[in-house]
């Protein structure tokens, strides 16, 4: 029988972000308080006991979002209008997706992307909440 291991890291963050394209009310400019949660997933453990450091986990992926996305604008970088009227804003914080709305599914891949960049390890799951009724989630097919 093979062990099979599975930890979870949960974040929170708000952010504003509008979808172009939409036919409903997401197309005007809004924002989340968002909830990410990290799933890592081994058939082993490391020589302390560990899947993954949590705490070391965490602070990686934590401080990334504190710089990037928490207060901040997350924008297609297609939505010219929006992206002229916040630059006219002096204290903008803006982060830009490069020509995809900044759905649920694709901050998932986002963060799915950045977890593996930022601690080497690639995730099993990431799951973007969008309120507390729904969630984005996105592996990776292999
Ligand atoms: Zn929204």
């Amino acid at each position: 029988m093979k062990d099979d291991y599975q930890v979870r890291v949960e974040m929170e963050f708000s952010a504003g972000h509008r979808l172009l394209g939409h036919n409903g009310k997401c197309i005007h400019p809004h924002g989340h308080n968002y909830k990410v949660e990290i799933f890592m997933a081994s058939h082993a453990l490391n020589s302390v006991g560990f899947v993954v450091d949590f705490s070391e986990l965490k602070q990686k992926v934590s401080s990334w979002i504190d710089a990037n996305w928490d207060h901040a604008f997350l924008l297609n970088s297609k939505d010219g209008e929006l992206l002229e009227a916040l630059r006219g804003v002096k204290e903008q914080f803006i982060y830009l997706f490069d020509g995809v709305n900044p759905s649920a599914e694709v901050m998932a891949r986002e963060i799915y992307r950045k977890t593996e960049e930022l601690c080497g390890i690639e995730p099993a799951a990431v799951r973007m909440w969008e309120s507390s009724t729904q969630y984005a989630e996105y592996r990776s097919a292999s």
